[in-house]
């Protein structure tokens, strides 16, 4: 036994070069990552805050380096054996390549975006998104930055050998000194274990990834490839209870055939700022011209029923409404019923795919017979500045009744939905250049030259989704078609008296009242003659989104046990004085049929 701990002793001094070489590595990063992102609190946060956040992902990494260091260590004590000599070559150099790799991956996202291991970039490594993997891996071939992380790695390699000769030179391993420092090593690993560890698996059940600056390299990887896989199927099983659930006798009363149903969820765009709705900016040429047309129908009376994307859509792609005594995920989807009813779904986003802001969303987008991120990502791009996703993405994506019911002729119709990024928060990011027509001294209302500004890039954004919806509905102008657009909530821009300084999802008229379109194609007109009359005569009706599944379902004759006209908006029976009620945390607010709204807490 005596001897056995001795041999074990022994084996972690010859390999003690291995824990420094990992804890040097680790630092360097954890310094680098602690100065970039100031540990992640705000930007006035004191010096003391940042440390601590700096010390923690430094105790961490020398958790690490010691769990791996004692494994590797281990079975060099017991190399003797011929079974065991090749299992401790073998982890050996694996460990040394993993570190090796670790640093000089991170140390080059971190200089060329200021970022980590994430899950953008395991999208990258897995080849989900492609076309950013191409710029990537071109990056990091061709940037300076990689050199300079590879001349400290072999800096730290070098002092690593050098004290590696000299400790093998001599052997400490029975003084007091060394099994002092083997005891007090165990330190940083039992806290890590026994405080941090249970915390941050709890995170990453809850939000698949941890964006945590107080981890360690490593803990980065394991976590949120963990949280990842996790994420992947928490969203299929959630996917397929839903596409179970009961709808009931189904039955589809008009009998549709080729019908291009495409429904647009725009993001973040309040009505008043569209021109056709009234705003003094001409910020919607394309929609005002198609309004003239004749065939598009737009709505003067719409509110949603949540100031944020999720309250939003969780009812409006599902049966759920704003009095519905279950979740959301206890009624069946949009997709799923649609499915049901002999409609191929093809979901085309260039939202987020995962991330905890977008998770729901998307176990409703993976109900969809295809599901398409034009531009694969988390939530985590949204924290680059230097990221631009731009909506026009989903244009080549969109799908035609003749392309998908040629392979799937069990299906009868399309429902093409299309999920766009709109005008979210941060607003500059969410157009071209060439779409940068408004400047600051072109608004309205003057304020201060960076709020006028943010305006500015607001109103941008919604001059340039009035070019993508328009480019989208042209796409379907000689198919038979209904296209339908609204936004999924409004947003306050400098305009709740409350609180002047907010530009952000809020709870005021204009952060709920949304603009929403249908255009019914020439050839659908001739197919339906009373449809586009029947949408005119509805254009004033008070309408809350939450009722749109079951809406749509009634206008293209799906019947099922959640069927009840007097909450379908599209309805010859819909009660105008449905209540429209929004509530969100403590507030809660009531839009009047007149379109007004009162403030009940
Ligand atoms: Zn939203």
């Amino acid at each position: 036994m005596r001897t056995k701990l001795n041999q074990y002793l022994s084996s972690l001094w010859q390999n003690s070069w291995l824990l420094l070489f990992s804890i040097l590595l680790q630092t360097i990063i954890v310094v680098q990552f602690t100065y970039i992102s100031k540990g992640g609190t705000s930007i006035d946060a004191s010096l003391i805050q940042i440390l601590i956040v700096g010390l923690k992902a430094f105790t961490r990494s020398v958790a690490w380096a010691v769990l791996f260091w004692g494994i590797i260590a281990y079975f060099g004590s017991k190399k003797e054996h011929s079974v065991f000599k090749p299992i401790y070559t073998i982890l050996l150099y694996l460990f040394l390549f993993f570190q090796s790799f670790l640093f000089l991956g991170e140390s080059f996202l971190l200089a060329r975006y200021q970022t980590v291991y994430s899950h953008e970039i395991i999208s990258i490594l897995t080849g989900t998104n492609p076309r950013e993997a191409n710029e990537f891996f071109q990056n990091v071939i061709s940037d300076s930055s990689i050199l300079w992380s590879f001349l400290v790695y072999i800096f730290i390699l070098l002092i690593s050998l050098i004290y590696r000769k000299w400790s093998n030179r001599r052997d400490f391993s029975t003084s007091i000194l060394w099994k002092g420092f083997v005891l007090l090593s165990l330190i940083p690993f039992l806290l890590t274990l026994c405080y941090s560890t249970p915390r941050t698996y709890k995170k990453v059940l809850s939000a698949s990834h941890t964006h945590d600056y107080s981890v360690a390299p490593f803990d980065r990887v394991f976590w949120n490839t963990f949280g990842y896989i996790h994420d992947y199927n928490k969203k299929k099983e959630a996917a397929e209870a839903m596409a179970s659930l009961d709808l009931g006798d189904l039955k589809v009363v008009k009998p549709f055939k080729g019908l291009n149903l495409v429904v647009i969820i725009g993001e973040t765009l309040r009505r008043d700022y569209l021109h056709c709705y009234g705003y003094p900016l001409n910020t919607t040429p394309k929609l005002d011209s198609l309004l003239l047309g004749g065939n598009l129908v737009k709505f003067n009376n719409v509110v949603s029923s949540a100031p944020n994307t999720i309250g939003s859509l969780t009812k409006v792609l599902t049966f759920k409404t704003f009095d519905g005594a279950k979740k959301w995920y206890e009624y069946p989807s949009l997709c799923s019923t649609f499915s049901k009813a002999g409609y191929w779904e093809q979901w085309t986003s260039n939202q987020e795919s995962t991330g905890e802001f977008i998770q729901d969303i998307n176990i409703l987008a993976v109900q969809a017979d295809e599901t398409d991120f034009v531009n694969d990502r988390s939530i985590d791009a949204e924290h680059n500045e230097h990221l631009t996703y731009f909506d026009e993405d989903v244009l080549p994506a969109l799908k035609t009744d003749d392309e998908v019911l040629a392979n799937h002729r069990e299906k009868k119709n399309l429902l093409q939905i299309v999920h766009l990024i709109g005008s979210h928060p941060i607003y500059k990011k969410r157009f071209p250049k060439s779409y940068a027509k408004f400047k600051a001294q072109d608004v309205p209302i003057h304020r201060s030259a960076h709020k006028d500004q943010m305006v500015a890039d607001y109103v941008n954004s919604v001059y340039y989704n009035d070019y993508v919806v328009s480019e989208i509905i042209k796409h379907y102008e000689k198919e038979e078609a209904i296209v339908i657009y609204f936004s999924d909530h409004g947003e306050v821009i400098y305009d709740d008296p409350r609180n002047p300084e907010l530009c952000d999802h809020g709870m005021t008229k204009e952060a709920l009242r949304v603009p929403f379109f249908v255009y019914i194609s020439p050839t659908m007109q001739s197919q339906a003659p009373m449809l586009l009359e029947r949408m005119k005569a509805l254009q004033d009706r008070p309408i809350m989104t939450d009722a749109f599944t079951r809406s749509l379902a009634e206008l293209v004759g799906i019947q099922t046990k959640f069927s009840n006209p007097q909450v379908e908006f599209f309805s010859e029976q819909y009660d105008e004085s449905r209540p429209r009620v929004i509530e969100n945390f403590s507030q809660k607010v009531v839009f009047t049929q007149d379109d007004n709204l009162l403030r009940t807490k």
